[in-house]
């Protein structure tokens, strides 16, 4: 087991902890060795993956742990479909990518950025885009899980330790591996065109509309602007439709998305004021391109400039009116947002705490630059997302404790129940989870 003292920060620098102990355990009997010493003496226990939630939810003064090196794809079955992939939990998902990838599958759908761990990305349901698709949690078929008694059990469907664990922010215990259920290899056909938001959000809606007819759809409003940038996602055999120069992926995603960016953000920090004039001129530069490539080099997308972000996940039908209410405020506010707001969809699951649980879901999220402030814009945004009944995501900034979550989940004490069996002690607990769970 290898230890470091060092301090701890989360990507987006919202969240800090000064563990008693940093561990990165070498293997599963390590991190069933870590739990017992831990409980024994008496200290919490958190693990971290790829420290990218905006929340305080990997924070302890502690335990912390690593599952970096348990990171090998373990077993690979194949099934009338595709395969069933076990993989320790600690892989980043750029590695598990790459991985899959060599062997002849892929994940279903993906968020937009490969940096999370797996099961950091799973106990956060991390999502991407697609009505007929769900997030992170619904490609999961089992679970080996440390408990707070430092015992292996390997859970699956109907296991009530597995609907609790596989969405839990590491509350019922130490996920260190992951059954996956992939497809086979796919490229993605991307289409990226600049749009008037009205025509585009009524474009989403209705059976001909774009959240039935194209797979993967993401839209990218820029705030002061009725301008949009719409990307549509088809899928497509593998090596399938017109490729992209590097050169022009790299002006795109580094140069414009990020330096360019970048620039961009740091004058709006020292010149608020400016911000509705260069949200203007961004939205007018936007460019059409179409290019395909294998699934994960289309999902992803690199993402340098640091940034706060809330997001909700409200009702499909009720996109339009959050949306609208939105507008109205930065109208009203003047607040100043150089960082576009964006849309997803996911269709309805049954994961326990999913934010898509038993509804088709819009996702709604807004970011702002590192260097200014969120508070009045988040606060703003919430109200308008909860307004419409809307959940938060878990791994992001929002203010609502186990009150308020309890009212937005039917499968919450379940939840609750099944948590205070497995970690009857409290082990596994932590502020952020007292405050979203309550204390054991
Ligand atoms: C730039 C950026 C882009 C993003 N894009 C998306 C997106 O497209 N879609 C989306 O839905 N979200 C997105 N997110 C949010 C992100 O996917 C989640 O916050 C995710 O949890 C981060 O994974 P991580 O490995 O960094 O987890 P961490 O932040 O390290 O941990 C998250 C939670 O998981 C728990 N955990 C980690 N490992 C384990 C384990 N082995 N066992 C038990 N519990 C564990 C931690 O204790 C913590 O509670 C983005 C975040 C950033 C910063």
């Amino acid at each position: 087991m290898t230890a470091s003292t060092k301090i701890w920060r989360n990507w987006s620098r919202t969240a800090v902890a000064t563990p008693a102990h940093r561990l990165a355990p070498r293997d599963e009997s390590e991190v069933s060795r870590a739990v017992r010493l831990a409980r024994e003496r008496g200290l919490p226990v958190r693990t971290v993956g790829g420290g990218h939630s905006f929340t305080p939810a990997a924070v302890t003064d502690g335990v912390l742990l690593s599952l970096d090196h348990l990171s090998g794809i373990e077993s690979v079955e194949p099934t009338a479909d595709g395969a069933l992939v076990t993989v320790g939990a600690g892989i980043r998902l750029g590695a598990l990518n790459a991985a899959l990838f060599a062997r002849g599958w892929a994940m279903e759908n993906l968020g937009d950025i490969d940096k999370q761990s797996l099961a950091g990305a799973v106990s956060t349901g991390t999502h991407g885009t697609g009505a007929r698709f769900g997030g992170l949690p619904t490609q999961v078929a089992g679970l080996r899980v440390v408990g707070a008694d430092g015992e292996v059990r390997a859970v699956t469907h109907g296991d009530e330790l597995f609907e609790a664990g596989r969405l839990s922010l590491g509350a019922v215990g130490v996920v260190t591996a992951m059954t996956l259920r992939v497809v086979p290899a796919y490229s993605l056909l991307a289409r990226e065109e600049p749009w008037d938001l009205t025509d585009a959000l009524s474009s989403l809606e209705g059976p001909d509309g774009w959240w039935e007819t194209e797979d993967h759809v993401d839209l990218y409003w820029f705030p002061h602007t009725r301008r949009a940038m719409v990307k549509r996602n088809t899928r497509v055999p593998l090596g399938e439709g017109p490729r992209m120069s590097r050169a022009r992926r790299w002006v795109d995603d580094e140069l414009l998305s990020n330096g360019v960016f970048e620039g961009v953000n740091r004058l709006a920090a020292v010149a608020p004021r400016v911000v509705p004039s260069v949200n203007q001129v961004s939205a007018r530069g936007l460019s059409a391109r179409t290019y395909a490539a294998p699934s994960a080099d289309v999902f992803v997308t690199p993402r340098r400039v640091v940034f706060r972000e809330m997001e909700y996940a409200v009702p499909r039908e009720d996109l339009r009116g959050v949306l609208d209410e939105l507008s109205g405020w930065l109208t009203r506010s003047r607040e100043p947002v150089p960082f576009p707001v964006e849309v997803r969809c996911a269709r309805a699951d049954d994961v326990w705490l999913s934010t898509a649980h038993g509804r088709a879901s819009a996702y709604v999220a807004v970011h702002q630059y590192h260097r200014m402030r969120h508070a009045r814009y988040f606060a703003a945004a919430e109200a308008i997302f909860r307004e419409a009944g809307g959940r938060p995501h878990w791994g992001k900034m929002h203010s609502l404790g186990r009150a308020e979550l309890a009212g937005l989940y039917p499968r919450f004490s379940d939840f609750l129940r099944v948590r205070a069996g497995a970690d009857p002690d409290g082990v596994f607990r932590n502020p952020y989870t007292d405050k979203v769970f309550g204390p054991i």
